[in-house]
């Protein structure tokens, strides 16, 4: 009912995406950025103008949504509805809600993940940083492919996603890395936290080395003392293996960094109100061009 109140009909879409992209009112040419736009009378799929680069454009020019053939009503309902699945949403369930193809949804789900993307830097502190592996279910996997791995039940191909929570705000970083080195992983620390900031992380070895920094064994089996433990990146990584698991049948190693930004982008704007988080996600689009031919490559 929410969904259908904000957005009955275009008209009401666009009106949402042009408040979002200009905020004064001004129009502004989404290719040259100059002020010195109108809007052409017709309904064409690119109703504006520059006078300036003398060039046509729509609201999704220069945006994720660059070249998509689906409204903005759709799109505004696809973002409604990866905001609130909170446990993610797949490309069947989109498909059938939305009334596009499945390879549709699937590409608007990338595309939307993409705005997610944006790093936070700059955590305050104390944070916690912990790695996972997340792996494919070779249940799930088509009877070739999984002729051709080794035997046994457990999961393949494991990916190793690196993370860090801020315990004041609770905000999530995630990133996906081929190779946990010591190099890396001190990279990744302080790329995103507030130079000197406290950091906690469990006993391994890549991390040695870094300032401000207090280790919890996980092997002695020792309790969680006062402060050293990282509960709280732990409990993350629980939550996007479930949905991972639940989720997505499909296993794709490729796309999983992509997946991760979604759900450390949700985590992070949960606190706001759904109108105010999907707003979050256009602003995030904005400069990110997405092509199907390089997500299928
Ligand atoms: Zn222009």
């Amino acid at each position: 009912m929410e969904l259908a109140d904000l957005f009955p009909n275009e008209d009401t879409a666009r009106g949402w995406f042009e408040s979002l992209l200009w905020p004064d009112g001004e129009m502004c040419c989404l290719k040259c950025g100059s002020v010195n736009a109108y809007r052409v009378k017709s309904g064409k799929p690119q109703p504006y103008r520059c006078r300036d680069c003398k060039s046509y454009f729509s609201l999704k020019t220069g945006t994720a949504l660059a070249g998509s053939n689906l409204t903005l009503r759709q799109w505004a309902w696809g973002i409604y509805l990866v905001v609130t699945h909170l446990k993610s949403i797949s490309s069947m369930k989109l498909h059938r809600d939305l009334k596009v193809t499945q390879k549709t949804a699937w590409f608007m789900l990338h595309r939307i993940r993409e705005a997610f993307g944006d790093m936070l830097t700059d955590l305050e502190g104390p944070v916690e940083v912990d790695e996972t592996h997340i792996g494919g279910i070779k249940g799930n996997m088509h009877a070739k492919k999984r002729r051709t791995l080794p035997e046994g039940r457990g999961p393949t191909h494991m990916t190793t996603v690196v993370g860090m929570k801020d315990r004041k705000t609770n905000k999530v970083v995630v990133r996906v890395i081929d190779n946990a080195t010591q190099e890396r992983l001190h990279a990744f620390v302080e790329s995103h936290r507030r130079e000197g900031a406290k950091v906690y992380t469990d006993e391994a070895r890549g991390y040695k080395g870094l300032k401000n920094h207090e280790t919890v064994k996980h092997t002695a089996g020792e309790y969680v003392r006062d402060q050293a433990h990282t509960n709280g990146i732990e409990s993350f990584w629980s939550m996007l293996k479930r949905a991972h698991k639940g989720t997505f049948h499909h296993f794709s190693v490729k796309h999983l960094e992509r997946y991760a930004y979604e759900f450390a982008g949700r985590h992070n704007i949960r606190d706001m109100d759904t109108v105010d988080q999907m707003a979050h996600v256009v602003m995030g689009m904005i400069g990110k061009r997405l092509l199907y031919r390089e997500l299928v490559a």
